[in-house]
């Protein structure tokens, strides 16, 4: 249906990260006013988490005449040798995208914000809201800018996409239920003095586990786990030790060399109970985290906001049944639990420590 006259109301969205910034430019491309509230200063970053995207999540690009565009910036991969000889064929995948394709969070983010803004949404960086009150009408939300000062702005909806740390899940007094996944996994960003065979290595031997994704300009992302030396995620990572790990999982460290950032981070499984609380919304890591294993959050953010921004645009317009915005909840929360299980059990396969092992070092009897 065409609409008509103004829409009711606008949309604020917290953060700006890939399921924000997707919000953001189908919001906007629906006629909505709205605004995307940034922690961050604007800077460009070579800084990156998630390198794989999904099939569905190229579909879901597609459908807004942006996946050539981010396909053009990196690597399709057809078959994924997972840990040996277990081998995933995607080529056989019905659809447009029969691959993974291998490139940089900050390339998706870098096409959904060129998009956004395209289409009318603004974004403001430097803007963190540290609270909000929602009644009948909409949704108050404070800011606090980069030099200090407080304000408040007013919405008719609110969307947390604001991350693992949501500021707007813990306004809205919800849990995140959930339990500790990994610990103490190491990740460098270095160069290699061999190429891998494959765009994905993986590998792992039960006491040590490692990932070596390509950035494409000669730099590698390295993934690594020593189940023999569990550290606080402030310790600094030892070169040494990362290059025996990947020794160890891949029979070859490739040389690693030149590390130009290095960190250790842990991650949990959890998941919030609602997605709707009223006029908020939550979605993306806000409403749901789990391990990289399998390659699925930002996968799944980014599906989150392409089912709930065309319902709230709906919504704004007029047109929306009653039922709508709550089928945001009632569809997107059992994806999100089955991402977190699936995540979950290739986790503990590419960790487990072969019987063998536990044997051969007296901790278990055959
Ligand atoms: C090592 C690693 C590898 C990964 N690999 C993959 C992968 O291959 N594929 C995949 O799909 N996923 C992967 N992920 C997960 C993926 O990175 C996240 O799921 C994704 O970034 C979530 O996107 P988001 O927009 O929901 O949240 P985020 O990307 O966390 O963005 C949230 C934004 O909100 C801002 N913010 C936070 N609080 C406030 C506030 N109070 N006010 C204003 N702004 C705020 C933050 O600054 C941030 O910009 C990986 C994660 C890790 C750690």
């Amino acid at each position: 249906m065409a609409p008509t006259g103004r829409p009711t109301g606008n949309v604020l969205i917290v953060g700006a990260g890939p399921t924000g910034l997707l919000l953001a430019g189908d919001l906007a491309a629906a006629g909505i006013g709205c605004t995307v509230l940034e922690r961050r200063a604007e800077a460009p970053s070579n800084l990156t988490r998630a390198f794989a995207v999904h099939a569905r999540t190229l579909e879901v690009l597609d459908a807004r005449g942006l996946a050539g565009e981010l396909i053009a910036t990196g690597r399709r991969v057809g078959a994924l040798r997972l840990l040996g000889s277990t081998a995933l064929d995607l080529s056989r995948l019905p659809g447009r995208f029969p691959f993974v394709l291998v490139t940089p969070q900050y390339e998706t983010e870098r096409v959904l914000k060129e998009r956004a803004l395209a289409a009318g949404a603004e974004i403001v960086h430097g803007a963190e809201v540290v609270g909000l009150r929602q009644d009948a009408g909409g949704v108050d939300v404070d800011v606090r800018t980069a030099d200090g000062e407080t304000g408040t702005r007013r919405a008719s909806y609110v969307v947390g996409a604001d991350g693992v740390r949501s500021t707007v899940r813990r306004e809205l007094g919800l849990p995140f239920p959930g339990q500790a996944a990994v610990r103490s996994v190491m990740l460098a960003d270095v160069r290699l003095d061999e190429e891998p065979e494959d765009v994905l290595t993986i590998g792992a031997v039960g006491d040590a586990f490692a990932f070596i994704a390509p950035f494409g300009d000669g730099w590698y992302r390295v993934i690594a786990w020593n189940r023999h030396h569990q550290a606080a995620d402030s310790e600094p990572v030892d070169m040494a030790e990362l290059r025996e790990v990947v020794r160890r999982a891949l029979g070859t460290d490739h040389g690693i060399r030149d590390p130009r950032w290095t960190s250790r981070f842990h991650s949990d499984e959890r998941q919030v109970p609602r997605y709707r609380t009223g006029r908020v919304f939550l979605a993306g890591d806000a409403a749901h985290v789990h391990s990289p294993a399998g390659g699925q959050g930002m996968n799944t953010g980014i599906q989150d906001a392409a089912n709930l921004g065309w319902k709230l645009a709906a919504e704004l317009w007029g047109w929306a049944p009653s039922w709508l915005l709550d089928s945001y909840h009632e569809e997107r929360h059992p994806v999100g639990r089955q991402v977190l299980r699936g995540s979950g059990a290739l986790l503990r396969f590419a960790l487990a420590e072969p019987r063998w092992l536990r044997v051969a070092r007296g901790g278990d009897a055959l």
